[in-house]
């Protein structure tokens, strides 16, 4: 069968190939991948800066942003049912995994569906326990695609209520920096939520972005514009900058909290205000924190919130996949700007 795979710590290897089709061991759901989302994790494993093949192997499948439909009856799935699947597996050795968190894994031993350690979903077949599958409900149709992001948006929420939570907090305003698919996903899941929101990226205030942004009944500005108001409950740094991340405890107002989802590898030195550490986080009880990955418990509050999204913004919500390939064109994905592109398996 074919399948999009890397050979990890080599540049620009990614390619189609022909590889053995999975057969399900006893207990496993046999899986036809219908669709898999390509991210800025994924860019990284082919530059060759991240990600390992699994053990005795050359190669590493990508693909952790699945929505599959269930080949053959099993596991308590039935065939045609859609699914999609988490991406972390237990490091077998620490209380967070045992506790059913591998998110908050202690060790950091843990497995990745294509991208550490194990094979992921980007071929025409795979294999997956049915602890680890999501059901995608089918008016969520092509839209479970999303179910992995949004997954990380639903965490990220929940890690800032409980920590908002500590103290008497009622967020009425929330910031987030970038408009990629966990920024805009935010955006969506935040509005839902009854927020103002005010949403911040590289684009013009003319762009498609700025237009989805406005959809959800967010506001858009170019990040170039973005002033250190202190006038934020909630920020969410979505867009990997360090300087955004620096900037995003003087952006808050009392007992707010900042959410840290991006990632930059950069090295380097960013500077925050010596007030703002010193004085303003103090005076005014803020927190900082980062958060990845995602809970069972996150994955099903994902698919009910893009559930919500396809029912309230039917329009904005089909333009958030903004491009379908087939797997040979996986670099016009990688290559894309907008929100979110997959690669069509079937
Ligand atoms: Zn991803
Ligand atoms: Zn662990």
């Amino acid at each position: 069968m074919q399948a999009l795979v890397v050979t990890p710590g080599a540049a620009a290897t990614a390619r189609l190939a022909d590889v053995f089709e999975p057969r399900a061991a006893p207990g496993e759901v046999l899986l036809r991948p219908l669709e898999i989302g390509v991210c800025g994790t994924d860019a990284e494993i082919c530059a060759g800066l991240f990600g390992s093949a699994p053990k005795g192997e050359g190669h590493l499948i990508l693909g952790h942003e699945l929505l599959a439909e269930v080949a053959a009856d099993g596991g308590g799935f039935a065939a045609g049912d859609l699914v999609a699947a988490t991406v972390r597996r237990s490091c077998r050795r620490c209380a967070a995994c045992a506790a059913g968190f591998p998110d908050a894994c202690l060790t950091g031993d843990y497995l990745e569906r294509g991208i550490t350690r194990l094979h992921g979903f980007a071929s025409e077949l795979a294999c997956e326990r049915p602890e680890h599958l999501v059901p995608i409900p089918r008016e969520l149709g092509r839209l479970g695609v999303l179910a992995e992001p949004a997954s990380v948006c639903a965490r990220a929420i929940r890690h800032a209520r409980s920590i908002g939570g500590r103290q008497p907090w009622e967020p009425a305003r929330a910031l987030v920096l970038g408009a990629g698919a966990v920024g805009m996903l935010a955006t969506f899941f935040l509005r839902l939520e009854g927020l103002e929101v005010l949403t911040a990226s590289r684009e013009g205030a003319g762009s498609d972005k700025a237009e989805l942004v406005g959809a959800s009944g967010a506001s858009y500005l170019p990040v170039s514009d973005l002033e250190e108001s202190g006038d934020f409950d909630l920020v969410v740094e979505a867009a990997g900058s360090g300087e955004l991340m620096a900037r995003a405890l003087g952006l808050l107002r009392r007992n707010g909290v900042a959410c840290i989802l991006g990632i930059d590898g950069h090295s380097g030195q960013v500077s925050v205000d010596r007030r703002t550490l010193g004085v303003d986080v103090v005076i005014g009880n803020r927190a900082l924190f980062g958060s990845v990955n995602a809970a069972r418990q996150d994955w099903a509050r994902a698919v009910e919130l893009l559930v919500e999204v396809g029912t309230r913004w039917p329009d904005a919500a089909t333009r958030l996949v903004g491009l379908r390939v087939e797997p040979g064109r996986f670099q016009e994905a990688f290559d894309y700007t907008g929100v979110k592109a997959t690669l069509r398996f079937a």
